[in-house]
């Protein structure tokens, strides 16, 4: 059993914790929160005992619990940061919810900090691990769809700025790229099995009241791969019902919708629907996790700092495209 702390008690952190509850080798055992009534909540609900309780100030002398073998960090954006640094220092490993971090420097930090502890450091990429996702990469890597040209990602989420920091450049680190375009690169390089080489990038904006300078409402943006294929993308707070994938190669294509949500997910490719099985994807994720830190399991996409850093950098080259209105190279 990989024994769990969840930091940060909001809505995605109670949705991994009622997930847990049905996981087969991860457990929830802990709490850190800056929220007293929360803890008590969760306390009761979940049974966790006082000593497994952390605030932000205390939560250094994790080091001194031997109860508790990893933390998830759930907090704000630009949080993760810290947290991670000091929970590596506290010789515990880290799952830090996505992005990782605001910028690739902070994550290659992130990562130095944790291979220094010899912690793991995992990021929160659910999807991973989702039936659809990883039957798509099967037939890709089987040669099912050829030569692989194209890809589309495309995602919205309006209700996500009900939570006010999502607003907040201090905490978002920007906006709908940081919290739901990431789905769109990372699901374009693992669909595509490449790492793109270079990327252009547009915003537009309909509300400048809500989203200040450095927030973004919606980017589109563009990358291309060593291979030849390209990945068109789009990352919105604003629009409806936008959540969908598109892969195609030479002989065949592949197809989500919708894609990354929670669920169900639904496919199909030339040859018809997939019928993969429906999951709970945070069960999966955290029963897969404990897999890779304790049995050092391998996972078919790879879920460590490395691979987040992969994702920042192209974040942060999305950024500098808007920015100088120019292709952006990327090495990653
Ligand atoms: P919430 O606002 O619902 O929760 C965040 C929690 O962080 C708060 O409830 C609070 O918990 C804690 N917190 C600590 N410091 C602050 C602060 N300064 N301002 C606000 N909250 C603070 O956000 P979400 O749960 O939606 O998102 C949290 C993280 O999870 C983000 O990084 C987001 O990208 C990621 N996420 C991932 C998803 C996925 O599918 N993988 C889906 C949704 C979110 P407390 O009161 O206990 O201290």
């Amino acid at each position: 059993m990989l024994r769990v702390a969840i930091m940060g008690l909001g809505s995605y952190g109670t949705r991994v914790a009622e997930a847990m509850q049905t996981c087969k080798k991860a457990k929830l055992v802990g709490v850190i929160s800056g929220t007293p009534s929360k803890v008590k909540a969760w306390q009761a609900k979940y049974n966790i005992p006082e000593k497994n309780c952390y605030n932000y100030e205390t939560y250094d002398q994790i080091k001194n619990n031997p109860d508790i073998d990893a933390v998830y960090i759930i907090t704000p954006n630009a949080l993760h940061k810290e947290a991670a640094i000091r929970v590596a220092k506290a010789g515990k490993h880290v799952i830090s919810e996505k992005p990782m971090s605001v910028t690739a420097r902070d994550g290659q930090e992130m990562v130095d900090a944790c291979k220094a502890a010899k912690v793991r450091l995992l990021v929160g990429y659910r999807m991973h691990f989702e039936p659809h996702t990883l039957e798509i990469i099967r037939l890709r890597k089987a040669g099912e769809l050829g030569k692989i040209l194209f890809s589309r990602g495309c995602r919205a989420s309006p209700s996500a700025t009900r939570r006010k920091w999502r607003l907040n450049r201090q905490l978002a680190g920007g906006g709908s790229m940081m919290d739901i375009g990431i789905y769109s690169i990372n699901g374009s390089r693992y669909m595509i099995g490449e790492d793109p080489i270079w990327v252009t990038a547009q915003e537009t904006k309909t509300n400048h009241e809500k989203f200040k300078d450095g927030v973004d409402e919606t980017i589109q943006f563009q990358m291309g791969y060593p291979g030849g294929a390209v990945a068109s993308c789009l990352s919105t707070y604003s629009m409806n019902n936008l959540d969908r994938f598109f892969l195609n190669g030479t002989s065949g294509f592949a197809e989500l919708l919708p894609a990354t949500g929670y669920g169900p997910i639904r496919g199909r490719t030339n040859r018809g629907e997939l019928d993969q099985p429906i999951t709970t994807h945070q069960t999966v994720q955290m029963d897969e996790m404990s897999g890779i830190i304790l049995e050092g399991k391998q996972p078919v996409v790879p879920v460590d700092g490395e691979e987040a850093v992969k994702d920042l950098k192209i974040i942060d080259g999305i950024y500098e495209s808007i920015r100088t209105g120019k292709r952006v190279d990327l090495h990653l």
